[in-house]
């Protein structure tokens, strides 16, 4: 993972490298960054990607996977606190060889081909996740 931090230390750009998952290493960026409150994109390729749809009635998400290479045509995503500890909350759009785009909740399994991250910390108080039970999803209370 290659590193290069703004001069005023609130920024940074990121490169995983192959074989990583992009979950994870996205996670594990912010967290070595210190940023417990921001913002992420990311531009690349996955050799593997996983993605998830919150199916509203169930509450529960159905997986969804595109094996193979493909584009992360867009990925955004948010860091705040989920029992204590800095989460991402992130979603992916990703396009095959044919150039059709799919997308959903970016889930643990997505394998980076390529990842070019860009995340921002934000000032001030973090947002801090908290079950909904109405929507059944840890959003900021
Ligand atoms: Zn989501």
């Amino acid at each position: 993972m290659l590193v290069y931090k703004s001069d005023d230390g609130k920024a940074a750009m990121i490169r995983l490298e192959k074989g990583e998952d992009l979950y994870e290493g996205v996670t594990e960026a912010v967290r070595d960054l210190g940023i417990e409150a921001g913002t992420v994109q990311v531009i690349g390729g996955l050799t593997h990607a996983k993605f998830g749809y919150y199916n509203q009635g169930t509450k529960e998400y159905e997986e969804h996977e595109l094996p193979g290479g493909s584009e992360i045509a867009s990925c955004v995503g948010n860091v705040s606190i989920r029992d204590g500890e800095p989460f991402l909350h992130a979603h992916v759009v990703v396009s095959g060889s044919d150039g059709r785009a799919l997308g959903g909740h970016l889930l643990p399994g997505s394998k980076v081909f390529l990842a070019e991250v860009y995340v921002r910390a934000l000032g001030g108080e973090a947002p801090v996740r908290k079950v909904d039970e109405t929507l059944g999803l840890p959003v900021w209370s």
